[in-house]
């Protein structure tokens, strides 16, 4: 076991990188923040934040010297920043993670390699040459989320505005959404998450209820899913896996996100770990936890004007990640709230 983490690095300064910072301080563990932004969410939990260019090399070697590893809270982190970082100071995940996370065409390759299904797409370089039938949907390789950079195609009249090249895919009639939140740390060990049922609008997550009405045989399939991924990556630390179940009861991979996530906020309240300290745990050289759930629970998102409106029952327990302004689309903060 490593005790000699005192100071945990973690790029981008937004709402998982205020939580992870929360479950250091936890931890007896310090933080230094770096963040292409001032006044980030993140920057208020800490005492040190370093703000400047993914890219500028002079504050990358600051932040990795005053710091013993560096984790992500964004995976859209350039590769390059983590490849400099690694010189100086163990980085986790790696940039090998992060490559492939970043393009979804790597990412669909990297997952029919591990022998997992996906969505049915096709990799599209001129528009006039589309072979899917509709409806489909057109997402850009890079920099997507929260459905940016999509948009659903139901028929020749759509016009597409969104320049290739980039994938189209089939739009699956799925019966649930749910997502794997997984861990690894350094010393092999792999824990699961509760899996949570998973609802979205517009491509953004409305609710994430745990644990989800699903069979032990899909718990395990989904486990397995994470684990082919985790252990062809040598992952380390909290990974997610957003997965759609048909009504033929077949799990595909939709996206894998290598880091905490919204859909497993919830830990915080009703599991004996949260994600954000199995994460830390994980990359701090700590051995992870076996998860419980101690009740079950609805996350809900509060999105933009949301937050003005918060019905303030006791049961809610609710977390807000003080963004100085209230955009639409954007996530304010959540409310966790029992379910019977
Ligand atoms: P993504 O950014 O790929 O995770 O997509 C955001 C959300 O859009 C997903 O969580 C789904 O609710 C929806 N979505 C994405 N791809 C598909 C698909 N192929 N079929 C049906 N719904 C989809």
């Amino acid at each position: 076991m490593n005790n000699n983490t005192k100071r945990l690095g973690i790029l981008g300064g937004g709402q998982l990188g205020r939580m992870l910072a929360i479950a250091a301080h936890s931890l007896g563990i310090q933080v230094v923040i770096f963040s292409d932004q001032p006044n980030s969410p993140a920057s208020y939990v800490t005492n040190k934040t370093i703000v400047a260019d993914y890219h500028d090399k002079n504050s990358l070697i600051e932040f990795a010297n005053c710091v013993d590893v560096v984790t992500l809270e964004y995976e859209n982190i350039p590769t390059d920043t983590l490849n400099l970082l690694s010189r100086y100071v163990s980085v986790y995940p790696d940039s090998k993670a992060l490559e492939i996370t970043q393009d979804r065409l790597l990412e669909k390759r990297f997952i029919k390699s591990c022998g997992l299904v996906t969505t049915e797409f096709e990799e599209i370089t001129n528009v006039n040459n589309i072979n899917l039938d509709y409806p489909f949907i057109i997402k850009t390789l890079r920099e997507g989320y929260d459905g940016k950079g999509q948009c659903r195609v139901y028929s020749n009249n759509d016009k597409i505005n969104i320049e290739p090249p980039f994938i189209a895919e089939k739009v699956v009639n799925f019966e649930k959404e749910i997502s794997i939140i997984a861990a690894r740390d350094l010393y092999g060990a792999i824990e699961f998450f509760p899996i949570p049922k998973n609802t979205h609008n517009n491509g953004i997550l409305i609710t994430s209820s745990v644990p989800a009405d699903i069979s032990n045989h899909i718990i395990k399939e989904a486990q397995d899913i994470a684990i082919a991924i985790l252990e062809k990556m040598n992952y380390i630390g909290i990974i997610t896996v957003e997965l759609f179940l048909t009504a033929q009861k077949q799990l595909l991979v939709n996206e894998i996100a290598p880091r905490v996530h919204n859909s497993g906020h919830w830990s915080v309240e009703s599991c004996n770990i949260s994600q954000f300290e199995q994460h830390v745990r994980a990359v701090c050289g700590l051995p992870i936890k076996p998860v419980h759930l101690y009740f079950s629970c609805e996350m809900h998102n509060l999105i933009g004007d949301d937050i003005k409106s918060l019905n303030k029952s006791p049961a809610q327990k609710v977390t807000i990640y003080g963004k100085e302004e209230i955009r639409k689309g954007r996530k304010m903060g959540h409310f966790t709230i029992p379910t019977l």
